[in-house]
């Protein structure tokens, strides 16, 4: 089977390399010029574990090529994968769908042969509707077929949620026997490993990707309230996470409170899905919600920083590890040190930064600040450490050798990931996110 993937950023580039691994031959088209010298240089743009090995083997196998022109790549493909950006639209909320229709646009007068065309970014209800009305005006002569299928894959541990995935979900057209044999066949290799491929219509796999996001994003907000309240009534959150999770009908996992959600999924997707509502006048007062208490949360965040300094961070150096919305990636979207870290500065704090992936994106970002390329170096000499993102690294630093080398005694653990009492034990003053009875 011939695939073509358009667009090699994390999800492109991930499911390229997944699909080449499974045997299929692979075209991944990337139109940014410095990327894609990256790619057929042989090194990979972002970081995600695991990937180098994975396209180096493919591509020495030849299964998966990189190339800018994407004619040849369409017009030899049996499926074209869209995986293009779809960022919020700055203003509205919406999800801008400009790269998505400027790439259909761009394929069209290549389509040879029968041709399924697959959203794989996030688009809003009906875009494969609307996908496939441009390109039967641009190709009335065109044998295709438009299908949605969402990518629920994770940055950090992409590649084995790629290919060990809870489901597929694959939204085809009524009656489309043709899609859904070519889209049975591309996801053979995870039917073989029990993944479910479920078939929708093309608006309900739109949807499922969207309702999938707020949901989990109302997990987090929802874990995150209750974090507050613990603190306010001597409860640990954690040991409340822990106890509600284990009810299968609840679930473990995005219950862990901390400074916020960000990425580049949550907040964009929570606000197209806010936008799609209103505009169906079904408002979604629960989702729109969940966006209020996020934005809360990034600011209240500061204001725990500046009480655990005693009110005042003017003039004292404060250490911040990790900067990226999670571990595991170089990711900058929407990361919430994006509003935690210019807000100190703004207060007259002194902010030095430490990102064992983050900080070739994350350092234009925070001008002013000053980047460590080690922990223990930046930790020297600081007044108050704050820990923003949970690398494991992090976890493994001695905390007694830690307080040794700060000048102050405040620990400010934003991910929960140290034990107070190891963190008082070192002379720390410590400070978790919803442990009332450590506060
Ligand atoms: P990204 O910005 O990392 O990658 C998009 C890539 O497409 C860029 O490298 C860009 O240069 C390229 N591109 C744009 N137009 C092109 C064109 N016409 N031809 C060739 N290349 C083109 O974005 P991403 O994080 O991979 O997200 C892509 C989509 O997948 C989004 O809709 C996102 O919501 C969705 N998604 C992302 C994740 C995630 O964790 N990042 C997870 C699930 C779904």
């Amino acid at each position: 089977m011939k695939v073509c993937m358009i667009g090699g950023g994390y999800v492109g580039l991930v499911s390229a390399a997944c699909f080449s691994d499974f045997g299929w031959s692979v075209t991944c088209v990337e139109k940014d010029t410095e990327k894609l010298a990256m790619l057929l240089d042989g090194q990979i743009p972002i970081f995600e574990p695991g990937l180098d090995d994975l396209v180096a083997r493919n591509r020495a196998a030849g299964r998966i090529v990189f190339t800018g022109e994407m004619g040849p790549a369409v017009s030899e493909a049996d499926l074209v994968f869209l995986a293009v950006g779809t960022p919020m639209r700055r203003g509205s909320g919406h999800a801008d769908l400009t790269y998505v229709y400027a790439a259909v646009a761009e394929l069209a007068p290549h389509l040879t042969g029968y041709t399924v065309i697959t959203t794989k970014s996030t688009v809003p209800v009906g875009t494969s509707r609307e996908i496939e009305r441009r390109l039967r005006m641009l190709r009335p002569d065109g044998d295709f077929s438009v299908c949605s299928n969402p990518e629920f894959l994770r940055e950090g541990s992409a590649i084995g949620d790629f290919t060990h995935p809870d489901r597929v979900i694959v939204g085809v057209g009524e009656d489309d026997a043709r899609a859904r044999d070519v889209m049975s066949r591309v996801y053979k290799p995870l039917a073989l490993r029990n993944a479910p491929v479920i078939f929708t219509t093309r608006e309900s796999a739109e949807l499922a990707k969207y309702a999938a996001n707020a949901f989990l994003a109302m997990k987090i907000s929802f874990i995150n309230e209750m974090a507050d309240l613990c603190e306010a009534v001597g409860a640990d959150v954690q040991q409340v996470a822990t106890a509600i999770g284990s009810d299968r009908r609840i679930g473990d996992k995005f219950l862990h409170a901390g400074p916020g959600y960000g990425g580049s999924c949550f907040p964009k997707d929570v606000s197209a899905l806010v936008r799609t509502a209103r505009e169906a006048r079904r408002p979604l007062s629960l989702v729109e919600q969940v966006q209020t208490v996020n934005e809360e949360r990034k600011q209240a965040m500061v204001s725990k920083i500046v009480e655990a300094a005693g009110g005042e961070v003017r003039d004292r150096v404060i250490a911040v590890l990790g900067v990226t919305f999670k571990p595991n990636t170089d990711d900058m979207r929407e990361a919430p040190s994006l509003t935690i870290v210019p807000r100190l500065m703004d207060k007259g704090a002194s902010v030095r930064l430490h990102d064992p992936q983050g900080r070739r994106q994350a350092e234009p970002l925070f001008e002013g600040a000053r980047w460590f390329d080690s922990a223990m170096e930046m930790i020297d000499g600081a007044d108050i450490l704050v820990l923003l993102t949970e690398w494991n690294e992090y976890r493994a630093l001695d905390l007694k050798a830690v307080k040794g080398l700060m000048r102050g005694d405040r620990l400010v653990d934003l991910r929960n990931v140290f034990q107070p009492d190891d963190a008082m034990r070192a002379g720390f003053v410590y400070e978790g996110v919803g442990r009332g009875d450590a506060a």
